[in-house]
């Protein structure tokens, strides 16, 4: 059997040393370009390309047109940073790294900042990972799945002071579920794209709707035995798995790759998260699919692929001044 891609060569390409190194300099000089490339500066504000003016002291330009003073994070994810650049970087170097996901206090342990400092900069970067994932139809073969969090209701000590835990009444208030598409690559490839939601349960309208919207006409789908994918029958090929009986049916239908998305938001959440607040479920989830689709990236490309992504996404209305009372209100739920 050939070696695992994470313990070849090609699989390290990025030095957590070399980003501690980085002068104030250099880690400004990459910030730039991940957000113009080559291009001088951008005005955020009106879009100019002149030469603008550059204060070099403040390391900011002073728009030709407008006049406006941007700096190389103004209306991107990190806006109005605190931090040396160069944190940033690093920041995204150890998400990178993390494969299974990466809890705050840890992040928080590493940079020597606040666990609150730790916390909003990792959900930056799933924000921006969310804000720029590809949603086009998925096409080819699809797998659907879903899987339940936040659900585990612990039993009384005594058993006569037990509660029936099936019955709706007994259960959790925050348990959702994690619906997953995950689109197949050629065979023996594994998954190839993979989109996820949040819904209160697996339900048919639910699954019909996201079906619909992120579904090619035409693809085959595959589903295990569940009530909520029977009327998806109607709309597309349509292949089922039984799995009380069996993993993979004899004629060959699965939804592995979907069962291989859970098994490392299963990791996500055991080994690092521990609890997902329900408010940003739906970014923990799109973060194990970053991981899981991104899973044969070095982790030099996934670290100028995530730091391009944060410098293409816009400042953050979820988390600017998320400690001073600034929060997402409401869930993003699937209905
Ligand atoms: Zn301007």
């Amino acid at each position: 059997m050939s070696q695992h891609f994470l313990l070849s060569a090609r699989a390290r390409t990025l030095s957590l040393r070399k980003i501690f190194s980085l002068s104030d300099d250099q880690a400004f000089e990459m910030f730039k370009q991940s957000r113009w490339g080559h291009h001088d500066a951008i005005c955020p504000c009106c879009g100019s390309m002149a030469k603008h003016y550059f204060i070099k002291t403040r390391r900011q330009w002073r728009c030709r047109d407008c006049n406006h003073t941007f700096s190389v994070t103004s209306g991107t994810i990190f806006a109005s940073h605190k931090l040396p650049l160069k944190v940033y970087l690093a920041a995204i170097a150890i998400y990178c790294n993390a494969v299974k996901g990466l809890s705050a206090l840890q992040l928080a342990r590493d940079l020597d900042v606040q666990y609150k400092t730790a916390f909003v900069l990792a959900h930056k970067i799933r924000e921006s990972l969310m804000a720029q994932r590809d949603e086009t139809e998925l096409d080819g073969e699809v797998e659907l799945d879903g899987a339940y969090v936040n659900g585990h209701v612990r039993p009384k000590n005594k058993k006569a002071d037990r509660v029936d835990r099936r019955l709706a009444e007994n259960q959790k208030a925050d348990k959702r579920c994690v619906f997953v598409m995950r689109s197949r690559a050629e065979a023996g490839q594994g998954g190839k794209r993979t989109l996820t939601f949040v819904m209160k349960s697996e339900h048919q309208a639910g699954v019909l709707k996201l079906a619909g919207r992120f579904i090619r006409k035409g693809t085959t789908v595959f589903a295990d035995e569940a009530p909520a994918y029977d009327p998806l029958h109607a709309y597309f090929p349509t292949k089922r798995v039984n799995h009380q009986v069996e993993y993979r049916s004899d004629d060959g239908v699965t939804t592995n790759m979907a069962e291989s998305y859970f098994s490392r938001f299963r990791r996500m959440q055991y080994g690092q998260v521990h609890k997902f607040g329900i408010m940003y479920l739906n970014h923990y989830a799109n973060e194990a699919a970053y991981r899981e689709d991104n899973r044969r990236m070095s982790n030099g490309e996934m670290f100028f692929d995530i730091l391009i992504k944060c410098a293409e996404t816009r400042t953050s209305r979820d988390f600017g001044g998320y400690w001073q009372g600034n929060k997402r209100l409401m869930e993003h739920l699937v209905h």
